[in-house]
């Protein structure tokens, strides 16, 4: 892989893992969301991560209705599933790079309540939302920008054909 080349993105997603991401939101009738997986890297002074896995978590109902404390009570579970991906992979370096879920029928942003997760659980400057809506057929990656009246902002990816 040679990566990056004169521009850097600060997303990097497998083909294979974006996939499989679009096929459990188009399956799901309702909204559904989990963890992505992956890994954190430099180049000139830019950190742009590379997500090589995901951890489906939970359907939940739509966003509004959903809570953080619900995410908060798949830690437990989430970070066993974490360990045995980190084994499974062979891979120390992995890490929780942000979260997906989708919007069936409702475009992409992050709502209220998005925006209250990214804050509380993904907060560091490298993590990301992926936000998919498999009706519309769009998906987009934001970031927390505290610049913005938003609170957010979209972010460009790329993704990696293998
Ligand atoms: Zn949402």
């Amino acid at each position: 892989m040679s990566l990056p080349d004169k521009y850097v993105f600060p997303v990097y997603i497998y083909k294979d893992i974006l996939d499989e991401i679009k096929n459990v939101c188009k399956k799901a009738k309702l909204e559904v969301f989990g963890y992505l997986i992956g890994t954190i890297h430099t180049w000139n002074k830019k950190t742009y991560i590379i997500i090589e896995d995901q951890l489906f978590l939970i359907g939940a109902v739509h966003s509004d209705k959903y809570s953080t404390s619900q995410i908060e009570g798949t830690a437990g579970k989430y970070e066993k599933k974490f360990q045995k991906l980190k084994r499974k992979k062979n891979n120390q370096e992995l890490r929780i790079v942000g979260w997906w879920h989708s919007h069936p029928g409702f475009s992409c942003f992050l709502s209220r309540t998005d925006l209250h997760t990214q804050e509380a659980f993904f907060y560091e400057s490298y993590q990301v939302a992926l936000v998919v809506d498999p009706i519309k057929k769009e998906l987009a990656f934001f970031t927390l920008d505290g610049k913005s009246d938003n609170r957010y902002k979209e972010i460009s990816y790329a993704v990696i054909k293998p």
